[in-house]
């Protein structure tokens, strides 16, 4: 098997183009683990982990943050900047197994892999990422709703829109035991304005192939006040 290690985008997107049977590696926290068991024979495997562009969170320009992709989970879990609607997404990277999973695995790897028992999947949805896909001739963006298409099934960096003013999230994970995967997890981010219910979107996880939105819950009733 074929090793590369590209240091930017367009080289590790030449390489994936050219060999259809390549994989794209962030930890190998998943991929590593199904080359063990034969469930996967790549031809050769692009390494993520030399590519700057993959390492960064930073202010984007349209308002909210743009992630990388190769970032681990522990760093997710440790970014101050994650906070108002876009702490959820900190609470769920924060609540993912233990450190050794979550120092090698990534945020990209994460969502590409698209676990539906994994817990980031409903917290992007719940905080209205937008997932960037590249490809050789062009990239594009697709809202984190539409981006988890079934079990292990999805249309593959990450932006996350600016939220509504006052907004805080929130992550709830229930599992058998700790550091296990979820048996069910919430996502919520809500929004109060003059004591009130003013916006609100909630995202199950582990509740069927893809993260469940909750529209009769997200109605915000007027007058809700949560105690
Ligand atoms: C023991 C164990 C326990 C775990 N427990 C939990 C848990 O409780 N909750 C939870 O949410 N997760 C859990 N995970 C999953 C883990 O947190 C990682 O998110 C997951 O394993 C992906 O790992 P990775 O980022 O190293 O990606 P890799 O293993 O390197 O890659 C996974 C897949 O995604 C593809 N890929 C990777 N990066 C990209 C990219 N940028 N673009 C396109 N494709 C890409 C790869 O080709 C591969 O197919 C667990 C994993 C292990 C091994």
């Amino acid at each position: 098997m074929d090793f590369h290690q590209p240091t930017s985008l367009d080289q590790a997107l030449a390489l994936l183009a050219a060999d259809p049977e390549a994989l794209p590696l962030a930890g190998g926290a998943t991929l590593m683990a199904m080359l063990n068991a034969e469930l996967i024979e790549p031809s050769a495997l692009v390494s993520l982990s030399a590519i700057d562009e993959l390492q960064t969170i930073e202010a984007a320009p349209e308002g909210g943050l743009r992630i990388g992709a190769m970032l681990s989970h522990a760093t997710l879990a440790a970014e101050g900047r994650l906070a108002g609607g876009h702490a959820v997404v900190r609470q769920a990277a924060a609540q993912i197994a233990h450190p050794s999973v979550r120092n090698i695995g990534t945020l990209g790897g994460a969502v590409a892999h698209g676990d539906p028992s994994s817990d980031l999947p409903a917290a992007l949805v719940a905080a209205d990422a937008r997932i960037e896909v590249a490809g050789s001739t062009a990239r594009r963006r697709v809202a984190a709703e539409d981006f988890f298409e079934d079990y292990l099934t999805s249309a593959l960096q990450e932006g996350l829109p600016a939220q509504p003013a006052g907004a805080f999230g929130h992550y709830e994970k229930f599992a058998r035991v700790h550091g296990d995967y979820a048996t069910l997890s919430v996502a919520v981010v809500l929004a109060m304005k003059e004591g009130k219910c003013s916006f609100a979107r909630i995202a199950l996880g582990a509740a069927g192939p893809t993260p469940v939105r909750v529209p009769d819950a997200e109605a915000c009733p007027a007058g809700l006040r949560p105690g």
